[in-house]
């Protein structure tokens, strides 16, 4: 299907903002804290999506990239060791063929293969059970092929971006900084999480979005920061859906356990 015809059965909409929400815990999911509260604000706050592309940390392929386009997509529970409150967590949102299908065709840069085997996993439903609790919007995923560099993330996010003039919320589900390995409960961030975490604001307060997909030029902050890549990946395809001129919001601002910024943004 010929470029924009792709999208010409959607119908147009105002302009949806770009969210990235760092996810952190999966225990977020379920318990009542600052996170998830702010989550359900922001939440109230938003625009009602006509859909929602959830891009996560949590499916990674290699070598593709995958659009799950199925009409119920299940709640994965892709983790160990939680409470079993946490595995029976459902968010029965319907999944939408019609937006997976247009995205599959809107993007002309990589091939986007159509999946049914995927569905909602926490990095997605343990953030979008509490910013729409509700569960009835339309919502698919993206996969992030680890076999890509940064840059074409960010730059498959930018074809992404006619999606916010038809009424899709585009959410990138991760972390600014994430190294598991480095956790530690009630101690305060490390120097080299700060300093991650304030060059990736000080870029984004400069419309220096591109300039985020170079973030291994950091070297060493850059290695702790992300030991490895998948929960950075999502923050570019927010970037790339971008405006220069959208107004930026962050919220959640700080870090958990020492080493997860649990840094999110708005973009509108
Ligand atoms: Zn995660």
């Amino acid at each position: 299907m010929p470029y924009l015809e792709a999208l010409t059965h959607l119908f147009d909409t105002p302009r949806m903002p770009v969210l990235f929400v760092g996810h952190g815990n999966p225990m977020n999911a379920i318990q009542d804290n600052r996170f998830s509260r702010a989550w359900r604000e922001v939440g109230s706050a938003l625009p009602r999506p006509r859909a929602i592309l959830c891009v996560s940390a949590h499916w990674m392929t290699r070598g593709t990239t995958l659009a799950h386009i199925g009409q119920q997509p299940e709640t994965i529970h892709d983790f160990e060791g939680f409470p079993a409150k946490l595995y029976a967590q459902q968010y029965p949102a319907p999944g939408t063929p019609e937006a997976a299908e247009a995205t599959i065709s809107l993007v002309r840069s990589i091939p986007v293969s159509a999946d049914t085997g995927w569905g909602l996993d926490h990095g997605a439903w343990s953030i979008l059970m509490h910013l729409f609790p509700a569960a009835d919007i339309p919502t698919f995923q993206l996969s992030l092929d680890l076999a890509r560099p940064p840059i074409e993330h960010f730059a498959l996010g930018r074809e992404l971006k006619p999606l916010r003039e038809k009424g899709i919320l585009i959410v990138g589900s991760g972390n600014i900084v994430h190294n598991l390995r480095a956790l530690r409960p009630d101690a305060p961030p490390y120097d080299w999480a700060e300093a991650f975490d304030a060059d990736l604001t000080a870029k984004l307060e400069s419309r220096n979005f591109a300039a985020a997909a170079r973030y291994e030029a950091l070297g060493n902050v850059a290695r702790l920061a992300h030991p490895t890549a998948e929960h950075y990946l999502p923050v570019l395809y927010a970037l790339g859906a971008a405006s220069e001129e959208d107004k930026l919001t962050f919220f959640n601002t700080g870090f958990d356990l020492a080493s997860l910024s649990m840094r999110s943004f708005i973009l509108q």
